[in-house]
């Protein structure tokens, strides 16, 4: 998995802006934000999609959720509120074939988050 980007991301190998890091998962500084604060966490393991997780990946999704709520109290938007988003495969525009939770706040987050489909 040498060529995936987030998986290099995990490795130190690519810059990041780091929020939290620990074994399992870093959170990073999204490079083209979509919102005041947008925050990755990924899981240092390579798993390409929402679709690959199973029981084994449990404890490795925990670490995810308290890497994000770590990252919504760092950025100051624990309390007024964030969106925790997984894009998985081409209608919800995943771009990149590594799962990560995006963290969005510091505005208010319209919802639908699509306009309607024709
Ligand atoms: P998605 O469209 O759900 O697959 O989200 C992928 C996200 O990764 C996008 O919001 C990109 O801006 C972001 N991204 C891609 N490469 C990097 C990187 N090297 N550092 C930080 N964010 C990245």
């Amino acid at each position: 998995m040498a060529e995936c980007i987030f998986c290099r991301v995990g490795r130190g190998e690519i810059p990041a802006e780091k929020l939290f890091e620990d074994e399992f998962v870093v959170a990073f500084r999204d490079i083209h934000p979509v919102a005041p604060v947008h925050v990755l966490v990924i899981p240092k393991q390579h798993v390409t999609a929402a679709w690959e997780i199973d029981q084994s990946h449990g404890f490795m999704l925990a670490r995810m959720f308290i890497a994000a709520n770590d990252a919504a109290t760092q950025t100051g938007i624990a309390e007024s509120g964030y969106r925790l988003v997984i894009n998985a495969g081409p209608d919800a525009g995943q771009s990149v074939d590594h799962l990560h939770l995006h963290v969005l706040g510091g505005q208010r987050l319209g919802w639908p988050p699509f306009p309607p489909a024709e």
